[in-house]
């Protein structure tokens, strides 16, 4: 069932008069392609979206006012993006406001500002639209038809779809299977409940339990190699892949990146980074995720999702060959390492069962929603968790964050600290750890010891999120690649013992800074052994990898 309504544009001014004077200009140039919805504060504008996205339609621009009553143009651009993430965003201001302005451009990445008033429209409106509705029609992303998921609340394979889907940017829309619609949808398909999760594709396609391979090549990601050979291939796509990708494809070096699951890696599941360089207000995980994927596909990388690399072998001495775990392989002249760290898992009896029904790994935005009015528990002490807690405390009634030690002060950035204080509705419990977990359906309730007494209690909650650290996957590398005790790749000075070059290296120089054991093999981000675990440091490991990369094709 596809909704033949024409896109909207939205806007929102609470003077009637300026909001109706938007309106009517928009609407005489636009006005028989799209749907003119305009509102007189952010709440109403809110609930506008809202039925919008119910209806299964779509928004292409959103102009809102920035000097408005007890919501703002950014606080509703910002709470407006979770409904329609790739609408075209606009903020109109007075002059005196373009320093607010300035800054929405990183806090809700802002496409425009608009200075009031914006005659004559010919010259200072319609110029602006018109190309925020191109930008938006190019969006492959925006078709009118769209992904929906139907699924069983708490089922973790009924998550891992959606969590899937989120974290690669495919919107979607989730049904839960007793839904009207999800039963119209199953039978229209000759499914029942028992099939769920099913997933219906933008083509009308019904995938029932779909792996995450079925899912990637159904709604538009690339899983199979265009070409056999490459001059660079990136294994992973979190920050450095994403970086190495980036830097060898503009520089045009025939660049593939694979990926296993999604693009952007851990810090695709941050819910907003504020130390990384030119966002001063911190940005999303995924939304500079998705500007540097289409950045990378923009300089004609390629990219493969789903495809998990487990083997690299020399192949042969200029080339160097990765194994899929399907059989097929490709090669390249030089291989860039990026394959970053996983979280641990937590080791408490009762958990494992209840993975993706009630714990999760990592901080799920996809159940923010969900939590509205619980409480959430949140293991961990860095950054990671603090961030978690932040936002979860926009919906859960109380977020509780346990940490090993006396407080937060030895593991995370004082930034978060002092923001943590801020929220009244975030706890921090010190000496505190999870000992257990219970639930039938899902989780019900958590065991929690208290470090200094040993004493244990039993707290009811559905939701326990989990950041206590993480470790490198790299056993696939075997004795290709020489790695330290803890599993991460050593490179360029590291590899120099006493000054001898790694066992079996014939070349007559030193390995480069982030060369591997291996020639022509590197290594950069959170996987390399002794790297600095941030997101610039990555990035910055990926451009300089592809930097390395000219010195080592030239010396061939
Ligand atoms: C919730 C959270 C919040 C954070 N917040 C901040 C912050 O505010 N500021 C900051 O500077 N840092 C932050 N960090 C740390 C930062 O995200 C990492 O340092 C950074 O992502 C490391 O980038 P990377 O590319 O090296 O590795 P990763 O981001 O770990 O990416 C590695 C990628 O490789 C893929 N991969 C792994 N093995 C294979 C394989 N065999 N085949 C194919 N693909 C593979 C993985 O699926 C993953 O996508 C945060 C981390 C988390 C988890």
């Amino acid at each position: 069932m596809v909704s033949m309504a024409n896109p909207a544009i939205l806007t929102v001014d609470d003077d009637p008069a300026v909001s109706r004077a938007v309106a009517r200009d928009v609407r005489r140039r636009y006005g028989d392609r799209y749907r003119v919805v305009r509102a007189e504060s952010g709440d109403s504008a809110l609930e506008a979206l809202r039925e919008i996205k119910l209806r299964g339609e779509q928004v292409a621009v959103m102009l809102a006012d920035y000097r408005m009553p007890h919501m703002n143009g950014i606080q509703f651009l910002e709470q407006a993006m979770e409904f329609f993430p790739l609408a075209r965003r606009v903020l109109l201001t007075a002059y005196a406001d373009t320093d607010a302005a300035i800054d929405a451009i990183n806090l809700v990445d802002l496409d425009h500002y608009l200075l009031k008033p914006w005659n004559p429209p010919e010259e200072k409106l319609y110029p602006v639209v018109d190309a925020l509705l191109d930008a938006w029609l190019a969006t492959p992303d925006t078709s009118i038809q769209e992904t929906r998921v139907i699924g069983h609340k708490w089922s973790a394979p009924s998550f891992a779809v959606r969590d899937f889907l989120a974290r690669n940017l495919v919107p979607y829309r989730w049904l839960l299977a007793d839904d009207p619609e999800a039963a119209r949808l199953l039978a229209a398909a000759g499914l029942s409940e028992g099939d769920v999760p099913v997933v219906v594709t933008p083509d009308g396609k019904s995938l029932v339990k779909p792996t995450e391979a079925d899912l990637a090549a159904h709604v538009g990601l690339s899983t199979t190699p265009a070409s056999e050979f490459y001059d660079v291939a990136v294994v992973g796509a979190g920050p450095a892949g994403l970086g190495a990708a980036v830097y060898g494809a503009s520089e045009g070096l025939r660049t593939v990146l694979v990926e296993q699951r999604a693009t952007g890696g851990q810090a695709g599941q941050s819910s907003r980074i504020e130390n990384y360089l030119g966002f001063p207000n911190g940005v999303s995980g995924a939304q500079l995720t998705d500007r540097a994927r289409r950045q990378a596909l923009r300089f004609g990388a390629e990219l493969l999702t789903t495809r998990e690399v487990i083997g690299l072998e020399g192949g042969g001495t200029t080339s160097r060959l990765l194994r899929f775990g399907d059989g097929t392989a490709i090669a390249a002249h030089t291989v860039v390492l990026a394959t970053g760290v996983s979280y641990r898992r937590l080791d408490a009896p009762g958990l494992d069962e209840l993975t993706g029904r009630g714990v999760f790994y990592g901080s799920a935005s996809t159940e923010a929603p969900s939590c509205a009015d619980q409480d959430v528990y949140i293991v961990g002490g860095a950054n990671s968790a603090g961030q978690a807690a932040v936002y979860f405390s926009h919906y859960a009634r109380r977020v509780h964050i346990l940490v090993r030690g006396d407080d937060l002060s030895r593991s995370m950035s004082h930034y978060l600290i002092d923001q943590i204080k801020d929220v009244p509705n975030i706890e921090v419990h010190p000496r505190t750890t999870v000992v257990g977990g219970e639930g039938t359906d899902h989780l019900e309730r958590i065991t929690l010891c208290d470090g200094r007494t040993g004493a244990t209690r039993t707290v009811e909650t559905y939701w326990l999120f989990v950041f206590i650290g993480a470790e490198p996957r790299t056993d696939w590398l075997g004795d290709a690649i020489a790695r330290d005790r803890h599993g991460f790749v050593l490179t360029g000075p590291d590899l120099l013992a006493e000054g001898r070059r790694p066992a079996g290296w014939a070349l007559p120089r030193d390995p480069y800074h982030l060369e591997s054991s291996m020639p022509g093999v590197f290594a950069a981000g959170d996987v390399r052994s002794d790297s600095v675990k941030r997101v610039a440091s990555a990035v910055g490991e990926g451009a300089m990898a592809v930097s390395l990369i000219h010195r080592y094709l030239e010396a061939q």
